[in-house]
């Protein structure tokens, strides 16, 4: 569903990304792990046209997305065609960056009426079963800043899954939180696996990545060092640098 061919990026003469191979099949819940300026976030935001690739190329659900050399353009996206696929992807970040000046329920219905134009009463409907499934349902009409980070970081899922993504990536969705709010927000990303979502997940829970990965893949500078299933990669980590890395973090 997402198959990343030799991806490099650049900021200036540092190399974050240096020929990145790496593919995502539909319902796999990848997770990345790796130290901290190893480029996951990079290649997350990659994904989305956040960043542009320097070189390589990015194929979506089959279709060529990005394909460039020495940041010039060898394929390119209409504008309409980056925000179809954009919308095909929903993200979380560290931070929960709702709107503000919204409700819950306006966070959740502005961008499916907006951007899909679904009608508000169809959106609402959609909103309230996404607030149940993040167990929000009575904070509807809270503002945000009247919420918790755990319950802010549940809003930000439920606001991305409005959109009815076909992939979701997390970059760190935790990592912000209060320890004691940590739970809660993985508890409803597990719900989501558990229901077959595909998903990409940058983490330092590696209880999370050990439980609900089905592949992990190590990053360090740059580079994808090593991948492989959960039970592989945390017991028998077959590269040296996985293993100091897990070493620290275990
Ligand atoms: P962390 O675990 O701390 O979030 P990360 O693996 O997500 O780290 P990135 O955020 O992808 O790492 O950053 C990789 C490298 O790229 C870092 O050295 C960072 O300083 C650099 N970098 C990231 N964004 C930019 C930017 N917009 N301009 C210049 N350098 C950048
Ligand atoms: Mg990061």
């Amino acid at each position: 569903i997402i198959e990343i061919k030799n991806v490099r990026k650049n900021f200036g003469k540092l190399e974050v990304l240096k020929g990145i191979n790496l593919h995502v099949d539909k319902d796999e819940v990848v997770c990345i792990i790796g130290p901290s300026g190893s480029g996951k976030s990079t290649l997350l935001r990659c994904l989305n046209y956040l960043e542009r690739i320097t070189s390589g190329e990015i194929t979506i659900h089959g279709e060529l997305f990005d394909k460039r050399e020495n940041d010039r353009d060898v394929h390119k996206l209409t504008a309409s065609e980056v925000s179809a696929h954009c919308a095909s992807l929903g993200m979380v970040f560290q931070r929960f960056n709702l709107f503000p000046h919204m409700t819950v329920l306006g966070n959740l219905i502005e961008a499916p009426m907006r951007v899909k134009h679904m009608d508000r009463a169809a959106a609402i409907a959609l909103a309230e079963n996404l607030l149940v499934k993040v167990g929000l349902a009575d904070k509807r009409d809270e503002y945000p800043s009247r919420l918790s980070g755990g319950q802010q970081q549940r809003v930000a899922i439920a606001r991305a899954l409005a959109m009815q993504p076909q992939i979701m990536l997390f970059d760190e969705p935790t990592s912000a939180l209060d320890p004691e709010l940590v739970g809660e927000v993985l508890n409803v990303m597990k719900d989501l696996a558990t229901e077959g979502m595909t998903m990409v997940v940058v983490t330092h829970e590696m209880s999370f990545a050990r439980d609900v990965a089905t592949r992990v893949v190590f990053m360090d500078k740059g580079e994808v060092v090593e991948q492989g299933p959960p039970q592989e990669i945390f017991t028998a980590p077959k590269n040296e640098r996985t293993r100091m890395f897990l070493k620290k973090v275990l």
